[in-house]
């Protein structure tokens, strides 16, 4: 469930002011929690009960369905590739549909089920495609009574004129370096403040990078070993997004091949001699075979059902090739 971060409190006292609004497009960097806001926002206007300062009590019936993420009152719009509508096998949208903004003329139609206000987000509304604008913009100019549409984008620049003047724009701040860097450090991100600067100073992403240099350096460790246990492997690199962990597998066999073949490293400065004793009893033949292996991998990375299965294969494969491992 959304929280709101350090940073984030006078633009939570700004909102207040902004309850009885019908639309509102909330702007601001990436990757500062926009949505998060903008979730809290709208879990507070359905709450039964919020506090002094607008939030939501947590207690309530309509704060309950709220978390289970079933309140008949309240619609999120993402791109498909951002939710799990992706069974069908086809290529998942980063683009949020004319489909998708119709689908919600039911919603619109309907009356409040708790007879109070209703909530669409729509993020990042820039996904919006001309078409999709176009459907929203109607809905935009009458509102039906109670409802609040809440764009989130950090591109407003890129949102047609027409759905931004119906809105009312809502700047968020950006969170000044200290707090962010409070923050990482709470969070146990290492070198917070180099870790910020690396990410354009936006707090989420130097978080969530933070968490992918961890996954990334188990991994590596694991390739550094004689054995590798591929199960317990698999069980850890399941839960970063599966071209990722091709592609730091790509970099991996780069290295290997370049250091077998002239004694360079690219993507792994420092552990040349690592890396020289180990590609030492390798075929070069065999890397080359690695690193097909890989490119095929790559793009079947985005359609695999089962992320564990997939790495396993891989990682199996990987052995077949490269080292002897046990599981
Ligand atoms: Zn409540």
């Amino acid at each position: 469930m959304s929280t709101l971060y350090p940073w984030q409190g006078s633009d939570w006292a700004r909102l207040q002011h902004s309850r009885a609004s019908q639309g509102l497009l909330l702007h601001g960097q990436r990757g500062t929690g926009k949505l998060a806001l903008a979730v809290c926002f709208a879990k507070s206007l359905l709450c039964e009960h919020p506090d002094s300062e607008g939030h939501a009590c947590g207690k309530c019936s309509a704060c309950g369905w709220f978390e289970q993420g079933s309140h008949p009152d309240y619609r999120l719009v993402q791109p498909e590739s951002e939710t799990e509508e992706n069974e069908s096998g086809k290529k998942a949208s980063r683009q949020i549909s004319v489909d998708q903004i119709r689908a919600l003329s039911d919603f619109l139609g309907m009356t409040a089920h708790q007879g109070g206000r209703r909530v669409v987000i729509i993020y990042p509304s820039e996904a919006m495609n001309v078409n999709a604008a176009n459907a929203l913009l109607k809905s935009l100019e009458e509102p039906p009574e109670g409802l609040l549409f809440m764009l989130v984008t950090h591109k407003r620049h890129a949102l047609l004129p027409t759905i931004v003047s119906r809105c009312i724009s809502f700047a968020l701040a950006t969170p000044d370096v200290a707090t962010a860097t409070r923050f990482l450090e709470k969070e146990g991100v290492e070198r917070p403040f180099d870790a910020l600067a690396a990410n354009g100073f936006s707090p989420l992403d130097a978080l969530q990078n933070a968490e992918g240099n961890e996954t990334r350096e188990k991994l590596l460790r694991a390739l550094q070993q004689k054995r590798m246990d591929v199960f317990a492997l698999a069980e850890v690199l399941q839960k970063t997004e599966q071209a990722q962990v091709v592609q730091w597998l790509q970099q991996w066999s780069h290295d290997l091949l370049s250091q077998k073949l002239a004694g360079r490293l690219r993507y792994h400065p420092g552990r040349e001699k690592l890396i020289a004793d180990l590609v030492a009893p390798l075929d070069a033949l065999d890397l080359a075979r690695l690193q097909n292996v890989l490119k095929t991998a790559k793009r079947e990375a985005r359609h695999t059902l089962n992320p564990k299965l997939f790495l396993e294969s891989l990682l199996f494969t990987y052995c077949q090739l490269v080292k002897p491992c046990h599981s």
